[in-house]
């Protein structure tokens, strides 16, 4: 048997509406905040049964919204710049031979809302609507390796771009009080610049614009400072 069909078990609700701007991996960006829906017939309180005991969770995902445009043996990781290149399985990449993610998000809590089986996840690096295959408790014991060697990927990625908002964009989160972390998951965001390696090697101001849960924020980049010039809601 090589051939498998398998059904999401959920989906991600994410801030991320676009997969510009999501940090490559999940734990870099403690206030993105979502949840995983879970779909009939999973969404049964006995399937959750004594998960709340666990503060972490493996996210088994499909690359959805890439799966379409199939995979390569050697891809160029954007942490070596995007000029070296890896075997795909030697990096996480998203175009894979089956287009399959992992992921450690933190479990915030096991809710039901309008009747559904909710879990509050943070930390996540999940576009929305992602299809989730399995979930899994994360067990330091077994998983957590301090010893591991990681190659390319031994660190954080850092950079040390900086943020600042004008007026308006600092009034606009202010006001949205259901989104309390707003600024702060902005100001993450563009602290792990997002922008595309070829983008980053141009030298002088650029536009950029992304949406984080329905609103569009704008901003320029002038070396390493990153300006949030405006936020308005998604029309
Ligand atoms: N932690 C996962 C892993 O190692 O398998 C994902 C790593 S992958 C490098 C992270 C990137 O996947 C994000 O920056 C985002 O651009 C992309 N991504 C997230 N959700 C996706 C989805 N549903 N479909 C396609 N790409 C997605």
């Amino acid at each position: 048997m090589t051939r498998f069909a398998f059904d999401a078990i959920g989906f991600i609700r994410s801030p991320y509406k676009q997969k510009f701007a999501i940090p490559r991996q999940p734990g870099l960006i403690a206030e993105a905040c979502g949840e995983l829906v879970l779909s009939p017939p999973y969404a049964d309180d006995a399937i959750v049964r004594g998960m709340d005991s666990f503060s972490h969770l493996w996210l088994v995902f499909v690359f959805h919204e890439t799966a379409e445009k199939g995979w390569s043996p050697l891809v160029r990781p954007p942490r070596l710049g995007g000029n070296a290149k890896k075997g795909v399985f030697a990096t996480r990449a998203t175009f894979r031979p089956n287009p399959i993610g992992l992921s450690v998000v933190k479990l915030e809590g096991v809710v039901r809302k309008n009747g559904q089986l909710i879990l509050q996840i943070s930390g996540l690096d999940l576009l929305d609507g992602t299809p989730i295959l399995d979930i899994k408790p994360y067990l330091p014991y077994a998983d957590a390796i301090p010893t591991a060697d990681a190659g390319f990927a031994d660190t954080a990625p850092h950079t040390a771009m900086t943020v600042s908002f004008s007026a308006q964009a600092a009034e606009f989160c202010q006001q949205q009080t259901a989104y309390p972390q707003l600024q702060l998951l902005i100001e993450k965001v563009l602290k792990q610049d997002p922008r595309p390696s070829y983008k980053k090697q141009r030298d002088g101001q650029q536009q950029y614009g992304m949406s984080l849960y329905q609103f569009n924020i704008k901003w320029s980049v002038d070396g390493e400072h990153n300006h949030v010039t405006e936020i308005s809601p998604m029309p």
